[in-house]
């Protein structure tokens, strides 16, 4: 065992710092100041877009003395950082987009709520891709805290490498230990794909399983929430804080009572049928990907747990399905940013129409526009058929493959990407590459399942040396304690998830 002084605190889980503190080995001010001054420290990664340490350091003291007078709450004490999406009082909110530059919200998300009332301190707030569109965090059009303008978010690892997107500030804050823990979104593999891509381990409730309460909207069937950290054991103690019904707020918050995931971390997995889909092996498939994710297999095996071929055969339409319906919604939610109540306004305008117009020409990014576009034309009157409601009906089926596959195993488990990392403005200027690189996130995505991604592992090509490799776990409705029991089985028995990048 490893003593609370010979490790640094940023090298503590959340579980080991839960523990100092509520053992009063360190205080929650001293842990916020650290991790503020870590995370100040590297502004070159481009993680963070806020601090507002007064507010930090408030909320900490608040813990201390809840820590003395014997109230605490389970992570009382232990930092956090929020993605730029989940709305915040004391921090401004931009989710990515200059549209919502200098926005502050009158209220929490229901997410950052319920994770300060178990008693996390939030850091700050972290980038992301404008309102989540994207798959590398270079959609970003905010400054991160630290440089004048927009600037790359870095993948630790390797800093001329993407860290993935969108929640690329909360992978990023977590693998260089400048947070403990951080919030993300998966809207089509936004906790799973950064994760992978940066060896940390994240996890997508299902569907209706945490609140989207708060949480800027990208497509409202898709998005969810959930922890990114450094085990599964840390990511059941988040989940087990965040997720719970709200019922008044969010009208797709699921009726069902809030669960401890740590309940099953230790059960055995011998006997545990883990469905191994073929359409997950492919030609698409790297081969430092293939090679980490089938020792991952063995290595289960070993544990006790046996492979089943399984097929998920709509796999690849989980791609233009996807982009059809996110890109749908994303054309309605975003019309709510129209200059007139809140975010940016154009200064000059000849009238009402016009006024929209150049409020989101200048607004919105790229990306975004392109969504609006898309989004647009297959909601249209002549084309809903064709385009929208084709999607709708082969979501359908994506799911039904699942319930189909789940009669044959427990687990479901494959590649999160079918790559690592990319070089920064490698696929910047082609949108389908990277909604290519989506393939294997989308489809729980679609079908409203909870999904993780845990560390299995390094590329060791020449191109590519060093760059972690993730394996997504893929469970049924709910099963959320059994992926987490399976990731923390397979993390006591391999150290991945231990290793951290070199200079940090
Ligand atoms: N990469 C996907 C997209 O661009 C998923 C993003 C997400 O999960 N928020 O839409």
């Amino acid at each position: 065992m490893t003593t609370l002084s010979q490790t640094a605190l940023h090298d503590l889980s959340v579980q080991q710092l839960a523990s100092a503190l509520a053992s009063k080995q360190i205080s929650a001010v001293e842990a916020a100041q650290h991790f503020l001054a870590r995370s100040q420290a590297h502004g070159e990664l481009g993680a963070y877009v806020e601090f507002n340490p007064e507010a930090t350091l408030a909320q900490a003291a608040a813990a201390d003395a809840r820590l003395a007078q014997g109230t605490a709450g389970a992570l009382e004490g232990v930092p956090v950082a929020h993605k730029d999406i989940f709305v915040t009082k004391d921090f401004t909110t931009t989710a990515g987009s200059r549209m919502l530059k200098g926005y502050r919200s009158p209220f929490d998300a229901t997410v950052v709520a319920k994770l300060a009332q178990s008693g996390m301190v939030t850091l700050g707030k972290l980038n992301c891709d404008e309102f989540a569109m994207g798959s590398s965090n270079e959609n970003s059009a905010v400054a991160p805290v630290g440089h004048e303008a927009p600037a790359p978010v870095r993948n630790p690892w390797n800093t001329d490498r993407i860290p993935g997107g969108s929640s690329g500030g909360s992978a990023v804050a977590v693998a260089a230990r400048l947070a403990p823990a951080a919030t993300g979104t998966d809207t089509g593999g936004s906790i799973r794909q950064p994760a992978s891509f940066c060896g940390i381990t994240g996890i997508k409730p299902t569907y209706g399983r945490a609140s989207r309460y708060g949480m800027v909207a990208f497509a409202s069937s898709l998005d969810q929430a959930g922890p990114m950290a450094r085990n599964a054991e840390d990511c059941a103690l988040l989940l087990s804080a965040l997720c719970g019904p709200d019922l008044d707020r969010d009208s797709t918050s699921l009726d069902v009572p809030a669960e401890d995931y740590r309940r099953n971390l230790n059960d055995s997995i011998e006997g545990l049928r883990i469905g191994v889909p073929k359409e997950f092996f492919g030609d698409g498939l790297a081969d430092d990907v293939r090679a980490a994710v089938n020792a991952a297999l063995a290595q289960y095996e070993q544990l006790g747990a046996k492979l089943v071929p399984i097929t998920l055969p709509r796999t690849e339409l989980s791609i233009p399905v996807y982009y059809i319906i996110a890109p749908a919604e994303a054309s309605s939610n975003l019309s709510r940013f129209d200059g007139v109540k809140f975010g940016h306004r154009a200064a000059q305008f000849a009238d009402l129409a016009d006024m929209y117009k150049k409020t989101r020409s200048e607004g919105f990014g790229e990306e975004v526009q392109r969504r609006i576009m898309i989004g647009t034309y297959v909601l249209s009157h002549g084309y809903y058929d064709a385009y929208y409601l084709q999607a709708q009906k082969i979501r359908r089926m994506i799911a039904d493959d699942f319930q189909n596959a789940f009669k044959e195993c427990d687990v479901i488990a494959g590649p999160v990407a079918p790559t690592v990392a990319w070089k920064l403005g490698e696929k910047s200027d082609d949108p389908v590459a990277n909604y290519l690189a989506d393939i294997f996130t989308l489809p729980a995505s679609l079908a409203g399942l909870p999904g993780m991604s845990l560390p299995v592992g390094f590329s060791n090509t020449a191109q590519d040396q060093g760059l972690p490799i993730g394996m997504q776990l893929i469970g049924n409705y709910f099963k959320e304690a059994q992926l987490l029991n399976a990731a923390h089985r397979f993390q006591q028995a391999t150290d991945f998830h231990l290793a951290k990048p070199a200079g940090f």
